[in-house]
Parts: C-alpha cells; structure tokens; sequence
C-alpha cells in the first residue's frame, strides 16, 4: 500500500519534530503532498567538475575535486573560523567553516580525495568556499543519482539549521521510497495522449530526480500544464456557477433614457471599440444571469461614457445604478462629466463621499431608499451600511485597482439579488495576467482611441536642462496651455518629498510670478475642500501650471492641460508614469510629457524612461512593467493568489497558459458539471485541491 500523501511530514523516516517544525515554518510543508510539490528552483550539473584555476570570479557554486592538505583556526570578532586547504592539480583553494568546527577536524582526513560543493568567494587573491557540501569522492560517486541535481529554495534559517539542499534531497529520496514512487494521475487520459504529456509518477520523479535533460523539461511542462490547467479550471468553473447560479435582473428594453441620448445627445461619434463594448454589455445586461464585467480601456479611451450609457440602461428598466471612484477628486469630477451629459434627460443624480455634510447625506440616504434618486456617485462612502438602495441595478467601479476584492463584494450586497457588475481600469493589464487574475470576470477592451487625438510626444530631462524647460513651459502657456508639475510621493518618506513638492513649488513660483502666472497646488496633506477649489480653478483656465502629488494620477480630465512635467520621473513605476502621461493629449492640441531625472539613473530606471519615450501604448508598455516587475507588484495581483503559483511562470510560461486555458475550457463546454467517466480524475482532483491546498485561497 502507498503511503496518504495527507500524512504529516513528520512521520518520514529522516524528519524528527525539529525538522518538521523547521519545514513547516520556513517552507509551509506539513504533509507528504507539500514536499513533493516543493519543486527545485534549477539544477545544476554534478557531472561537470572544475579545475580550480578554472574558477570565476561570479559566486557561481561550482563542484571540485581535491584534497584537505592542512587546516588552521583563524581568530575573528565573534568566535574564531576553521579553514581548510584545499588543493588539485591545478591549484590551491580554502574551505571554511563558521561552525561545527569540531565535528568538521574530526570528520574529515587529510590527503583523501573529496568532492566539494558550494559557492565560492574571492577574497585577498584566493579562492574560498564557506560551508561547501563535501563527501569523499567514493561515497559521491555511489550517491549520484542523477547527473541534474535539483536546486530546492531554501532560507537562511534552513541552512544555519543545518538543513542542506543534500538533507532536502536525502529526504525527498525517502519520500520516494516510502511512497514507491507512485502518484495517482491528476489528468485525463485523452488530454494527456493528445499533449503526449507523461504520467504523474514519471513527471514527479524526474522534477526531482532528473534522468535527462530532455526528461527533466517534459516534467516541467506537464507539472506546470496541471498547475495553470486547474487554476483557469477553477476561474472558468467559477465564472460559470455563477451565471447559473445567481440571477441578474433582466434589463430588457432599451428605453427612452437611451434613446434619447443616444439620437440627441452624444456630444461625439462612439468609437467602434466603444460601440463593441457597449454591445457587450447590453448582452449581458439583457440575459438572465448577473454580470460581472471588466473593461480595460487606456487612459483617454472613452471609458466614461460607456459607464453612462450603461447606467442609462438600467434607468431605463426602472433601477438605480452608482458609480464608484477611488478619490474624493475623481469622484467630483465624474459627477459634474455626468450631470453635464444628462442635463437634458431629467435624471436625479447626487454624490456621497467621505466629506458630504451630514444634511445632504440624510437626503441621499432617503432618496436612495424610495427610489427617488436615480444615479449616486461617490468615493468608498457608497459601500457603508447606511447606504441602502431601493433597488440598484447596476454598479460600477471605476479605477479598479484601487480597490480590493472585498469591496467588489460588499457592492453585491447592496440588493437582495446582486447587481450587475462593471469594473473598469485604465491600467491595462496584460492578457496572459489578465486571464490568470481575472479570469473569473468577463474580459471587454476599448482598444482604440477617439479620433483626432494627436500622439503625445515625449522627451527625457536631465535636471541641469531646467532652465530650457522652464522656457518651453512659457512658450506654451503663452499659446493658452497649462501644464502639469508631478512629484513623487512614496509613503516611506513622506516628510523628504513634501519638502520636495515645496521647493519645487517655490522655485517655480520664482521663475513663474504673480500675476503674470498663476499657480495651483494639491497635495495629500490638503483637506478635500481646498484640494477640489484648486482643482477647480485649474479646471476653469484661472491658473496656468498645477503643481501636485500623484493625487491627479488617475482619471483627471482638463482638456486643456498640454503639458505634464513629471520630477524625479526615475522614482515613479511605468504604470504611473504612463497613467500620469494620460493627464494631457485629451484636446485639440499638440501635448507633450516632460521626464525629468537625475544623471543617476539604474538599469531598470532607464528600461523605463525608454519605454515610455518610445512607446505610448498601454498594453506595450505594460507587458514591458510586467517583466521588470514580476506579476507580484502588479496591481490587482496581492489578492488574486497568482503569486503563489509552484512552477509555472505566468510571463515565461504565457503559451502553457493559454494552451491549459483553451483545455479547461472545452472540457468545461461538453461537460460543465464533470461527470463524465472520463472527467472523473479531473473532478477527484479538484476537490483534493480546493479541499488541501490553501494556495486555493481565491476560491473565496
Ligand atoms: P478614460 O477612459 O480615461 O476614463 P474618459 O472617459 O475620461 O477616458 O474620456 C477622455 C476624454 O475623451 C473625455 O474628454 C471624453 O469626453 C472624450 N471622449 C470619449 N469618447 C470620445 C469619442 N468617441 N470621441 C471623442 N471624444 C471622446
Ligand atoms: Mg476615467
């Protein structure tokens, strides 16, 4: 009988209660099934030694062969070091030891021939090795079990335990001989034959014990298959219990609210990317089930009025709909766009955020609840208890990355029944990510811009070019423009960028003084209703140059701002700089982005600046952040558990993505509740999965 891989990790032969404890609190392995998916992070070759004067200088581990001709203590600060002279042929390196001294003098014999293992340092023109593996060379040839050694991640705490990649190994062997090496399969037959993947068993084994190369990566690829398969499985499944299960409200008609704006009052032509949009949601609005849509569209694509154009939609079948934005600022400026586009469609629409006076929040409360209020706009102050809809219909959440998971879902339970739901983002998330994060969401993408928008071009400054920038900006305002001055404002170090934003303020107040120019600033440390009065009056042309913090980053519309100067460009993330760009280029005009920087610049600070001199596309440049990055800094990503994934990659495995994607999909299509004979292995396996595996968290 093979061992439960539900079996506590403690009871292999091999691991007592320390190393248990060890492996649970450094690794997260509790049982059997945990160590066998602690995948290697490389391998390295055990068949390759070096010569010592082959040695590079580039803290590689290498393995050698040689002999121990000597060992001395060496004194230091905090206890003393053992060091070992170890020689070849070719030359003379040092093993040393921290601890274990003791054991190490009395363990290991001068003039046998050892194979030693580890990283090596340069250190006054020799070669070292701090605790290298070490075996004699006999014994390292009887144990070699395969020529790929597996590399498994480890911490420090691990290591300074005494818990080796060699113990790690050791015990992973033992796993393989308790459990005979035989792993129930996880994948249908004909998946499997049509991807001619190998068996569970075989995958396993050569992860970690790779017989050859060619083995090792068709291991690879079908763990990571599994991996992605199950994950896009979970999403699809998700997406699709849901449709069956929760019930939308029908929006049936197109009434006259649509109409009537739509023949009489659209202020431009749609796009065709808002048009398909526009039909994708009219779709889901009108069938039975509930919607739940994202719609990624770049900064400046028209997002809004598709947001009202659906709204008008749910107006029109009788509900209530919101609009929730992530600042008090966009949250204002949404509800002036709109009560500007229904001006003549007799629509009652309010706004409620965080500094709504007490008076007016009791009147929203009470029209909300009978019905009179049609639209309400509005910070997170939507989502508090007190606020109670008579019926709402249809939320929508603008800027999603702002908010959390949590919160898309305190706005289900705004109604008895969920309302449909529309989340849009100006961060455009590459697909592959896309699919893996909001894979339980339907995907829409406005991917075009309005017509007549001229791109923005953009240049890169270093600070000593100020004085010509300055000129430019008095060119500029000259010709009627205003212009934007960005500064950074990174938590950690608050007081050192306010300072910043003031001395910047000033000296631009020196060169641009009153009452030629006029001058606004917003910054965090503001209270709301100063910030909106400033916003305002850069908004009505009263002042030429806006000086402020990331607060304008997203969504701000002033049509007639040109030009965006971003100071310490090198501090901000591509996301941010290309969102902050997308405050200019929304009129008529030439506009233009100014990058200003230091002469100190990184490797990846100029990955940056060059990608957005060069490109202006959202989608490029996000690909482009993703790989500087990695998924786990990109927004959206902290909650969606995509972080924990085992083996696959979602950037360099983005075809395996697809390709488990595409699977999952078409056996969920003939057989959506998997009882299939054929599905059984796929039901059984998702069940363990969602009922062991806690990186399953956003079953949720
Ligand atoms: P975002 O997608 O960034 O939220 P907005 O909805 O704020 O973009 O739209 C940006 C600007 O483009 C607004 O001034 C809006 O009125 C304008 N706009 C939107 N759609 C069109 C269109 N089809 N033709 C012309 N201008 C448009
Ligand atoms: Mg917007």
């Amino acid at each position: 009988m093979s061992a439960n891989l539900q079996t506590p990790i403690d009871y292999l032969k091999g691991v007592g209660p320390n190393r248990a404890d060890l492996l649970r609190s450094e690794l997260g392995i509790h049982t059997y099934q945990d160590l066998i998916n602690l995948f290697p992070n490389r391998y390295i070759d055990r068949t390759k030694y070096y010569k010592i004067n082959e040695l590079q200088r580039n803290n590689a581990e290498v393995q050698v062969t040689g002999v121990i001709t000597g060992f001395r203590e060496v004194a230091q600060k905090r206890g003393k070091r053992l060091v070992a002279n170890f020689k070849d042929e070719a030359g003379m390196m040092e093993l040393v030891w921290f601890r274990g001294q003791k054991w190490i003098r009395e363990s290991l014999k001068l003039n046998k021939t050892y194979v030693v293992f580890g990283k090596t340092n340069w250190f006054n023109g020799k070669f070292s090795m701090p605790h290298p593996e070490i075996e004699l060379q006999s014994e390292h040839e009887k144990n070699l079990r395969s020529a790929l050694q597996a590399i498994y991640p480890s911490t420090e705490k691990l290591s300074n335990k005494g818990i080796s990649n060699r113990v790690v190994t050791k015990i992973m062997q033992q796993l393989f001989l308790e459990t005979k090496g035989r792993f129930a399969e996880t994948l249908p037959i004909s998946l499997m034959e049509e991807l001619k993947l190998i068996s569970k068993s075989e995958a396993l084994f050569n992860i970690h014990f790779p017989k050859t190369p060619e083995l090792l990566s068709r291991a690879q690829f079908r763990l990571k298959f599994e991996e992605l398969f199950y994950i896009q499985l979970q999403l699809i499944l998700k997406n699709l219990i849901h449709k069956s299960k929760i019930k939308g409200f029908p929006f049936n008609k197109v009434g006259n609210y649509f109409n009537t704006f739509y023949n009489e009052y659209l202020p431009f032509n749609l796009t065709n990317a808002q048009k398909r949009v526009l039909k994708e949601i009219r779709s889901d609005l009108g069938s039975n089930a509930q919607m739940n849509r994202l719609l990624q569209g770049d900064v400046g694509s028209g997002k809004t009025i598709v947001a009202f154009m659906s709204m008008l939609m749910g107006l029109d079948n009788g509900f209530q709909c919101c609009l929730m934005a992530p600042t008090e600022i966009l949250s204002v400026q949404h509800y002036n766009g709109l009560i500007e586009l229904c001006k003549h469609l007799n629509i009652s629409i309010s706004i409620l955020t965080g500094s709504s006076k007490t008076s007016e929040r009791k009147i929203i409360h009470e029209n909300l609840e009978n019905g009179k209020l049609q639209i309400l706009i509005g910070t997170h102050a939507l989502l508090e208890d007190k606020v109670k809809f008579k019926n709402l219909g249809l939320a929508i959440i603008d800027e999603q990355h702002r908010f959390g998971v949590a919160q898309r879902s305190k706005l289900w339970h705004k109604n008895t029944s969920p309302p449909h739901v529309l989340v849009m983002t100006a961060t455009p998330i590459p697909r592959t990510l896309a699919m893996s994060v909001y894979g339980d969401l339907d995907i829409s993408v406005i991917d075009e811009l309005p017509a007549g928008r001229k791109p923005i071009k953009t240049v890169h400054r270093y600070d000593n070019n100020r004085l010509k920038v300055f000129k430019f900006m008095k060119d500029e305002i000259a010709k009627g423009r205003q212009i934007y001055i960005v500064y950074p404002l990174i938590q950690e170090s608050e007081k050192m960028d306010y300072k910043d934003l003031m001395d910047g303020y000033e000296s631009v107040s020196r060169e641009f003084p009153m009452p030629e120019y006029q001058i606004s600033i917003v910054h965090g440390k503001m209270k709301a209703a100063d910030k909106e009065y400033e916003m305002q009056r850069f908004a009505k042309g009263e002042t030429n140059i806006m000086v402020a913090t990331t607060v304008i980053e997203v969504g701000v519309n002033v049509p007639n701002a040109s030009v965006m100067i971003i100071e310490s460009a090198e501090r901000f993330g591509l996301s941010q700089l290309h969102q902050l760009r997308g405050r200019v280029g929304r009129g008529a005009e030439q506009s233009y982005c100014i990058l200003m920087t230091s002469h100190k610049l990184s490797q990846e600070s100029k990955t940056r600046l060059e990608t957005m001199v060069r490109s202006s596309d959202g989608f490029e440049i996000a690909e482009v952040d993703l790989k500087l990055r990695g998924p786990g800094d990109i927004m959206g990503t902290q909650q969606s558990g995509v972080l924990n994934l085992r083996i696959a990659d979602i950037i360099k495995d983005k075809d395996i993505l697809q390709q488990a994607r595409y699977y999952a999909k078409s056996i969920l299509k003939i057989d959506p509740r998997l009882s299939l004979p054929e599905h059984k292995v796929v039901l059984n396996t998702y069940r363990q999965m969602s009922k062991y595996r806690n990186i399953w968290n956003y079953i949720s």
